[in-house]
């Protein structure tokens, strides 16, 4: 085999399925029989650790030996090379593309987890991924586990794409991605697990009624002459119909920029032809003055006049105060409007606020 042919030609030669009774029945057995016992209490740490399901499950995959490596492949009966696709040195098993290989070991090392495996190459991949589970502390088993499913995700890019991402391009990209989900999951933990009364002030999410849309603005000042905006519109199922962020530069106090928020949410939501809507804010002295229709000769109010103004572009406007914690999706936009300026979507929202609006529609707070 010529390793320095061209990789699609490669790709196309090596995986020639042999599609014999044999082979059928070797998968077949590979499948049915799981190396591991599910329910082993030494495996509970694994199905306790934070991160998102699909990352414990991969995870799972590797324990058991079932990833598509190239090795894997090759015992299978497809017509592969069973080396490393990355460094052609070893035969790519889930121990060497995980943990032995120069690549993951670099990974490792970069990773917020600081894990030098040269420490334990000796290790199995297992009683390596056990002792680590054993270690770590439920954000960092989170931690891990989604590092494991990154670095699947790079060799899969080396190999399938031709991207060759550097090891701390993943690492960071793995703590991202975990990230994302830690602040989604607090969100839900909030909601299934609120504080006592009287502890702390929460409100969350409430869905409006069947006719209504309920859209949610927040500004934040990023500097003193930058201020962020968030907008979101959901109906009453808790479907995002409009998000957007937006940059302002402006030298305004904080309520002022709240006013602003209002404006914006108002203006985005007459252009999309929105009817009868419920705008929140979490900042109580703009919805008041725009409940009582209140104008004093200060910069707040042109914001407040100019949101008075598109009342009639409406069939129903109603402005309703909401605590920060329930406020949470369009502050995140707003903070977000710094490194992605002027950006709406319809029916659409980033990754992660789509995470916390779908986190926010499974509280019980919805009726
Ligand atoms: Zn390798």
């Amino acid at each position: 085999m010529n390793f320095t042919g061209n990789s699609q030609e490669m790709e196309n030669s090596e995986l020639k399925v042999h599609t014999t009774e044999l082979c059928k029945k070797r998968i077949a057995k590979n499948r049915s029989k799981p190396l591991l016992d599910l329910n082993e209490p030494r495996w509970g740490r694994l199905w306790k650790a934070r991160a998102h399901p699909r990352v414990i499950n991969y995870v799972w995959r590797v324990l058991n030996n079932s990833l598509p490596t190239r090795l894997n492949l090759q015992k299978r009966g497809v017509n592969c090379i069973a080396l490393c696709p990355r460094c052609w040195k070893k035969k790519e098993t889930e121990h060497h593309l995980l943990k032995e290989c120069e690549f993951a070991r670099c990974f490792w090392f970069h990773s917020q987890l600081g894990i030098r495996t040269s420490d334990f190459l000796d290790l199995d991949i297992r009683k390596w991924i056990e002792e680590l589970l054993d270690k770590l502390d439920m954000d960092l088993q989170g931690l891990l586990c989604t590092s494991i499913l990154h670095l699947w995700v790079a060799r899969n890019e080396v190999l399938h794409e031709e991207v060759d991402r550097s090891p701390m391009e993943v690492a960071d990209r793995a703590m991202k991605n975990f990230k994302e989900y830690q602040k989604a999951l607090t969100v839900i933990e909030d909601v299934i697990h609120p504080p006592p009364l009287g502890s702390q002030s929460v409100e969350f999410w409430r869905r409006p009624p069947t006719h209504k849309l309920k859209i949610n603005v927040d500004a934040s000042c990023i500097d003193e002459e930058t201020v962020g905006i968030g907008a979101v519109a959901r109906d009453s199922e808790g479907t995002i119909l409009m998000s957007g962020m937006w940059k302002v530069n402006l030298s305004i106090k904080s309520h002022e920029a709240e006013a602003l928020a209002c404006l914006m949410g108002l203006e985005r939501a007459r252009k999309c032809c929105f009817f009868d809507i419920i705008v929140k804010s979490d900042n109580i002295e703009v919805i008041q003055s725009l409940r009582e229709k209140r104008i004093q000769s200060n910069y707040l109010s042109i914001f407040i006049v100019d949101c008075l103004h598109l009342i009639p572009s409406f069939r129903s406007v109603e402005f309703s105060h909401v605590k920060r914690n329930g406020n949470r999706i369009t502050h995140e936009l707003a903070n977000m409007a710094l490194t992605t300026p002027n950006t709406m979507w319809m029916e659409e929202a980033p990754q992660n606020i789509c995470n916390m609006a779908w986190l926010e529609r499974l509280g019980p707070i919805h009726e």
